[in-house]
């Protein structure tokens, strides 16, 4: 069975022309790229390129690219870092629907004497900008704020963001979480507001196990990982020098799709949800009223369980995702979901569809065939579904 996979906000397939870039560095060129000899030397030029190749993608100027291991290390190192640089400061802005790569850190963070404020959102998934004005103050150390949302694809107005931040915080630094944001949708570093962001290479067609923190020119740092001199002592240990020139050729072909990436990709969706929204009664889609990335869909049918809906698609080779995701074993709807406010009802029976590059029409029609019968069935089960079916 040849899989329809509509999960790219979880992981993407490594994009053929990335995987030749990254081969010869495995057997062949392997060389360290510290080394003072040749061999070592060519590793570094490619090391080179594919820093410069991010910042291009970004706007920014290579030497403000760090290589990580992964979108979680980049937020990690970039929250803490700002805690150091501020030992006096106390107070950390984050949001409700954060990826647990910055929430759980700032939980954990609270736990320990910080005060951790967490903005609220609306039941479309939009920040209140008039609550993160007022919860900015001198002890603000870093306010951390996604670029986009994984679960939804809500986009946040991070410039606007930014500049309530730069206006009352005193200093206060902006990280944000970037990572379903990179080579979705434009950035450009050279004109924002933001002093650190964090990409993840496996959301955009690079191999899991590698990111980067971009850090603004003169942005005070200090590293989560010390040790050797790597990064220019921003981020010790050998590099993963594969994987670096991977996402470096992954940012250049994310720079080329871009545009087909908010016509295509977003025509394809949009036909998606139209197409559900008509042929199934009693479903929403969530973050729908908001400005949401072109490749994701997250939509609510009333009355059924996203894991059941989920379960069956998988039986027809179509993988999607849950808004729901039980978490360690409870019951309980997705943390995003219920910021929003979603009924109960409806977060239980969430799904999101998130598309990429490499998706077809006819796929979607696939799902548009095979996805109405799915829900009809679950319903039938249902003791609160069944009077729904023919509304
Ligand atoms: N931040 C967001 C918004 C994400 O969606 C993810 C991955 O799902 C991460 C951070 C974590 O990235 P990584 O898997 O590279 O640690």
């Amino acid at each position: 069975m040849k899989e329809i996979y509509m999960d790219n906000n979880a992981t993407t397939k490594v994009d053929e022309a990335v995987f030749e870039e990254m081969r010869p560095y495995f057997c062949d060129l392997y060389g360290n790229p510290s080394s003072m000899h040749f061999f070592g030397g060519q590793v570094q030029k490619k090391v080179d390129e594919a820093r410069n190749r991010v910042a291009t993608l970004l706007g920014a100027s290579p030497d403000e690219i760090i290589f990580t291991a992964c979108g979680t290390e980049s937020d990690n190192a970039a929250i803490r870092s700002a805690l150091e640089v501020y030992p006096e400061r106390r107070h950390i802005i984050t949001t409700r629907v954060e990826h647990p790569a910055v929430l759980t850190l700032c939980r954990n963070l609270s736990k320990r004497g910080y005060r951790v404020t967490e903005l609220n959102v609306d039941g479309e998934g939009r920040l209140d900008l008039e609550e993160l004005r007022a919860a900015v103050d001198e002890d603000t150390a870093v306010v951390s704020v996604m670029w986009a949302n994984n679960e939804t694809g809500v986009v946040f107005p991070i410039e606007e963001i930014g500049k309530i931040v730069k206006e009352k915080g005193k200093g206060a630094f902006f990280h944000t979480d970037a990572v379903q944001a990179v080579g979705k949708i434009p950035i450009n570093m050279a004109t924002s507001t933001v002093d650190m962001l964090s990409i993840s290479g496996h959301k955009l067609h690079a191999p899991k196990g590698i990111g980067v923190l971009y850090l603004r020119k003169g942005i005070p740092f200090r590293p989560l990982l010390v040790g050797g001199h790597q990064e220019r002592s921003r981020r010790a240990g050998t590099e993963n020098t594969a994987a670096i020139i991977a996402l470096g050729k992954a940012c250049e072909v994310a720079g080329q799709w871009m545009e087909d990436e908010n016509t295509r990709v977003k025509a394809m969706r949009d036909r998606l949800q139209a197409k559900l929204l008509e042929l199934i009664p009693r479903a929403r889609i969530n973050g729908g009223e908001a400005e949401r990335l072109p490749n994701t869909l997250s939509i609510a049918f009333e009355f059924v369980e996203g894991e059941a809906i989920l379960m069956l698609l998988s039986e027809k080779g179509i993988c999607a995702s849950s808004g729901s995701a039980c978490t360690s074993g409870s019951l309980e709807p997705s943390h995003v979901l219920r910021a929003m406010g979603v009924p109960f009802t409806c977060a239980h029976g969430s799904v999101r569809f998130s598309l990429s590059r490499f998706n077809t029409e006819e796929e979607i029609d696939t799902i548009i065939r095979e996805l109405p019968p799915v829900i009809r069935r679950l319903r039938e089960m249902s003791p609160f579904g069944r009077e729904f079916l023919d509304a």
